[in-house]
Parts: structure tokens; C-alpha cells; sequence
């Protein structure tokens, strides 16, 4: 599996079409709505609390039987009768457990997939074996992303939306003055050769742009996940997304080491709302990285020319959270070499 989109499909083709041991079938199906929760197009919010429930009932048997969790879900999994495998129910189960819906106050609602640190694959490459190898993979419990972090994702996201807003409503010319707005489109895009044209291009590539991002930060059933294979190299990475998105008919953000690093900062706050600008600009847009931040992003004919930077997702996003109102002087003068 390559991304996050392919176990999302597997899970819901695995609750569709098999069966759990009985008294979990009836938990999941009836308690739950496990094939509602994984939906056609994606997660539903409706059944937000469903991810919590499987993990209330897996802590409640684990006492109970004085077991690990590993046990427990293996039992939950056991149906000699059902078509699929032990170990395709068992990383269902695994999914759902690590499935989360964070809802804070200031922030954007956003579902956030935190597997075990101990996976390096996804989660139905990695569960595989009989029932004591299972077990043993399934009592990996430390979360990728804490608690914390997960807030502070919503808390960025909330951030992204506001800027996109913002934006969206500049180069609209429902807010602003437009001459403001197209010194701040030149800044970023527009090299020494570009003219009247390119501006207007540019600001309509923008706008329609920032429509879809917009779109999708508000999205509920937007997903923030960690890219399994990049386990051992996140820590050098911000973020990621396919360009163009997944095809799951929902976006998915992958949020890596550097940007959770930043946890607690709120100075950088703004770099986390790029980052998911950012992002998403890859997502909705296809667009690419000709060029990142650390390198600079002066457009010019040698460097970064116009029909470069204006497919260049790092100037996407400096450029709405300079628009916004949210780049200090001083990282604006740093960005703009
Ligand atoms: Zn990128």
C-alpha cells in the first residue's frame, strides 16, 4: 500500500464483507456503525463517536480479562466462517483504534489517523502472521501523533482556513483594495519580464485556487495521517500530499516530524498554517515544489521564473499568509531572497 486512501479502501471492503466474532459483529453493526463511519466518500461525522466507542470497549475487555490489547482484538477478529482473513479484520480493528476525530475550540474539526511509532508500513502491510505474530504487532500502542499534537493540528488548520477565506475574498475583490492585492500577487509570481497578462492569470489561477482550498480546510471529512513509509525520515519533513489528491473523493494531508516539532510554539503557528496551505495547494491545485522557503522564493527569470512560482506550492503559501496579514517583515524580507 502506498498511501492512506488504499487502507481506508481496504478497511471498508473488509466491513462490508466479513464477518467478526459474534458479539463484536453485533457491537460494530448495531452499537456502532462501523459501514456507515467508512463511508463511499470518506469518513462520516455523523458517527464521530464510533472511534472512541471501539477503544472504550477494548480498554473495558482488556481489564476485564486482565489481557492486552493484542489478545483482545485477535479474539475480536476470530471467525472461522467469514471470507478474508485474521489478519484483514485485525487491522480494521487496529484502524478504527487509532482513528480520531478532534474537535477544539478555536480550531477546525479534522479526523486524524495516528497509527503505532512502531509501524513502518501501513497498517494492513504490517499486520500479517497467525494469531500469535498479530498479537504481538497489535500490542504496539505509542501513538505518532500525542494528544497535543493532534489539538494543535486542528488549531493550524483552523488558521489555514482563515487565511484562505481571506485570500479568496482579496482576489475577489469582495474585500481589500485591489491594487494592494495585485502588489502582493506581484511580490510573490511575477518575474521581470511579466506584465499586465500574467497578473491577470495570475490572479485568476489564484483565486480559483484558493476556492478549492478553501473547500477542503473546511472540509469534515478532511484527514490528517502520518505516511507510513516515511517513518524513518519525518522528522526532516513538514508535510506532504498527492498531487491532485488520492481519488478517494476526500482529502488527505500526511503531517510529518518538522511540523509537529513546532507543537506548543505559537510563534510558528503561521508555519503550520503554510505548511497545510502548502499542502493543499498540491492537493487541489497539482501544483509542485520548483523551489522551497530555505532556498528563497524571489520570483526572477534566472531562478524562479513567473510560470514557475505560480506552480510552485511554497509560494502559494507565503503568499496567502502574506496577503492575510499573517508574514512578519522581517520572515517576508528572509523568504524573499
Ligand atoms: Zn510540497
Amino acid at each position: 500500500m502506498n498511501k492512506f486512501t488504499e487502507a481506508y479502501r481496504k478497511a471498508r471492503d473488509v466491513l462490508e464483507n466479513q464477518v467478526f466474532e459474534s458479539k463484536w459483529q453485533e457491537f460494530l453493526f448495531a452499537d456502532c456503525q462501523a459501514r456507515t463511519l467508512f463511508g463511499a466518500d470518506g469518513l462520516a461525522v455523523a458517527r464521530a463517536d464510533d472511534p472512541e466507542r471501539v477503544r472504550k470497549r477494548l480498554r473495558d475487555l482488556c481489564k476485564s480479562g486482565n489481557r492486552k490489547i493484542g489478545a483482545v482484538i485477535v479474539e475480536a477478529a476470530q471467525n472461522p466462517v467469514s471470507s478474508g482473513t485474521l489478519a484483514e479484520r485485525a487491522a480494521t480493528l487496529k484502524m478504527l483504534r487509532h482513528l480520531y476525530h478532534v474537535v477544539k475550540k478555536g480550531g477546525q474539526n479534522v479526523w486524524v489517523y495516528s497509527p503505532p511509532k512502531a509501524y513502518e508500513k501501513w497498517v494492513f502491510d504490517e499486520l500479517t502472521g497467525d494469531a500469535k505474530a498479530l498479537e504481538a504487532k497489535l500490542n504496539h500502542e505509542k501513538k505518532i501523533f500525542s494528544s497535543t499534537e493532534m489539538r494543535w493540528m486542528a488549531s493550524a488548520l483552523g488558521v489555514a482556513l482563515k487565511i484562505s477565506e481571506d485570500t479568496k475574498a482579496k482576489l475577489s475583490g469582495a474585500t481589500g483594495k485591489k491594487d494592494d492585492t495585485d502588489a502582493v500577487i506581484k511580490r510573490w509570481f511575477l518575474d521581470e519580464d511579466s506584465g499586465d497578462a500574467q497578473l491577470t492569470e495570475a490572479r485568476t489561477k489564484l483565486l480559483d485556487g484558493f476556492k478549492k482550498i478553501a473547500v477542503a480546510c473546511a472540509s469534515d471529512k478532511l484527514v490528517f495521517a502520518d505516511y507510513a513509509d516515511w517513518i524513518k525520515t519525518r522528522s526532516k519533513y513538514f508535510g506532504a500530499a498527492f498531487r491532485g489528491g488520492e481519488g478517494g473523493g476526500f482529502p488527505v494531508i500526511y503531517l510529518e516530524g518538522a511540523f509537529t516539532r513546532l507543537t506548543g510554539n505559537t510563534g510558528k503557528m503561521w508555519l503550520c498554517a503554510e505548511t497545510i496551505i502548502h499542502e493543499f495547494s498540491h492537493h487541489e491545485v497539482s501544483t509542485r515544489d520548483h523551489r522551497y522557503d530555505s532556498s528563497g522564493l524571489k520570483p526572477a527569470k534566472a531562478t524562479l521564473p513567473y510560470a514557475k512560482a505560480i506552480d510552485n506550492a511554497d509560494s502559494w503559501g507565503y503568499f496567502a499568509l502574506d496577503l492575510a496579514g499573517y508574514l512578519s517583515k522581517s520572515d517576508r524580507l528572509n523568504v524573499l531572497k
